[in-house]
């Protein structure tokens, strides 16, 4: 059998199917919350030491301005040392400030102003030379400029600020619905794969479940259907090669057995004559107790004749579909003859037969013959397994599907609940009850071959240790 995706290698693959979405998702996640990071990192560590810096120039600057101001009127050399040194960190920050921006486009205002100031720096340093100086070392319109570009460079940080922010919330929020996404797919592809399955395995499951039924109950199954390429198919192939080779056996079994019967008939057609020519007194006379023991051989190669046609009937069954010769019955007329043949069996045991007819019951069609069997077997099985003086009763109605229902109910020892489904196999005998009475396990069988051409359907009821009621139905005329 070709082997296609084996059960492992199914769920290998769903399973890798689920793989690949959850780490998928947990990459997308991993990424959105790095870039997450970066992005906040770079307001917390830059955009606001930038802002602080920004503050300390314009601090500085206003520090500047006053400081000369106060050495212009007062001329206190102080003054001038605090000018340079406000300058000083005023140019401290400016480097600061434009080492963190690099080549940003909000750098441009201070690297106008560094330009600037570099130019300035020299001239003011060489104008604080000199005592007499009469203006500003760097004139105040200068300073304002000044303050100007580092209010444009802070405005620019702050709407960087800004964007960053909405984008650190537009990121948070795509995180967070395909976080969800990936979750949710990797859930469906699980609740998918789950699904798949149990599907996949109840279908050969069920298939193979009807075939074991089929053959534990019937001893006979249909190929079961292969519905896969697993190791279910492979299940279900295999225990179609069992019931082809329990086939082939019983097909042998039968062809064999047909064969001995056949072989044992005629020799024992001859014994019987023989037996009757001897006790018909035609070779002699014959003493009593002769005849006893003559009588003895003719019933027991009766009891031999009467197992060797029923192992003739059950094969002639499998081998070919019943032959029905059909007319029309009365129910009646079948209880009626029934009744007269099983006297005899009734008298030995000391049971009594009592029947039920409903009125009116409409007529039948079935071949008159095989029909006689089955009741026949079914009152014979009743008085066999009742004791002595126990009543069976036979009983013939009407049911609701237009067929006529015969049934017969005995007290005898019943039939445990786990072999009820298998008195109709071939062969079979309940296992309780195999020690204490004869028989072939061929009746039940038969009789089931013969209701089921008719149409009709035999089943039973039994309780152990209460008795059992065997049930047959046919369709009625018309
Ligand atoms: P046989 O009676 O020749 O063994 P059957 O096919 O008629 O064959 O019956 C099969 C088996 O079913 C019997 O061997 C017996 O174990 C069981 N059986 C049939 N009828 C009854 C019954 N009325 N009560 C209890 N067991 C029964």
């Amino acid at each position: 059998m070709n082997r296609g995706w084996g059960i492992l290698g199914k769920i290998f693959m769903w399973q890798a199917l689920s793989a690949v979405v959850f780490f998928g998702t947990i990459g997308l996640l991993y990424s959105n919350t790095h870039q997450l990071m970066q992005i906040s990192e770079q307001i917390v560590t830059k955009s606001y030491r930038l802002l602080d810096t920004a503050k300390i120039m314009v601090d500085r600057l206003l520090a500047m301005e006053e400081k000369e101001k106060k050495y212009l009127v007062l001329r206190k050399p102080e003054y001038k040392e605090s000018f340079v040194s406000a300058m000083n960190e005023f140019e401290t920050s400016l480097r600061d400030a434009l080492t963190l921006l690099g080549a940003q486009r909000e750098a441009v205002p201070l690297e106008n102003l560094a330009r600037e100031y570099a130019q300035t720096k020299s001239t003011a340093l060489e104008a604080m030379d000199q005592d007499d100086v009469k203006d500003l070392w760097i004139p105040e319109d200068t300073l304002d400029r000044w303050g100007r570009w580092i209010s444009i460079f802070k405005e620019m940080e702050e709407r960087r600020i800004v964007t960053a922010s909405q984008e650190l919330h537009r990121r948070g929020r795509m995180a967070l619905r395909w976080g969800l996404v990936g979750i949710a797919v990797s859930l469906g592809i699980g609740m998918i794969a789950a699904f798949s399955f149990a599907h996949a395995v109840r279908r050969p499951l069920r298939e193979l479940r009807r075939g074991i039924r089929a053959l534990s109950r019937q001893g006979s199954a249909e190929p079961v259907k292969i519905l896969s390429e697993d190791e279910f198919g492979e299940l279900a192939f295999a225990f179609n090669e069992m019931l082809h080779r329990l086939g082939e056996e019983e097909r042998m079994r039968s062809d064999f057995l047909s064969m001995l019967t056949h072989e044992i008939k005629n020799p024992l057609t001859t014994v019987r004559e023989s037996i009757g020519l001897v006790e018909g007194e035609s070779m002699g006379p014959v003493t009593e107790s002769q005849k006893r023991f003559l009588n003895l051989a003719r019933r027991e190669l009766d009891r031999i004749a009467t197992l060797l046609e029923q192992l003739l009937r059950a094969s002639r069954l499998e081998s070919q579909p019943l032959q029905l010769d059909l007319q029309v019955i009365r129910p009646t007329d079948l209880v009626t003859a029934t009744l007269q043949r099983t006297a005899p069996l009734c008298q030995a045991k000391g049971v009594a037969v009592e029947h039920a007819v409903e009125n009116d019951l409409p007529h039948i069609v079935g071949d008159p013959d095989h029909l006689q069997r089955v009741l026949l077997n079914l009152v014979s099985n009743a008085i066999k397994f009742s004791g002595e003086s126990d009543i069976v009763h036979v009983q013939v109605e009407k049911n609701t599907e237009g067929c006529v229902v015969f049934s017969v109910r005995d007290h005898g020892p019943g039939i445990p609940k786990a072999e009820q489904p298998l008195v109709f196999g071939k062969y079979y005998r309940v296992s309780t009850l195999r020690d204490r009475f004869e028989g072939t396990g061929l009746g039940l069988h038969i009789a089931k071959h013969i209701v089921e051409a008719h149409g009709g359907k035999i089943w039973m009821e039994s309780e152990p240790g209460k008795g059992s009621t065997f049930f047959f139905s046919v369709p009625s005329k018309g």
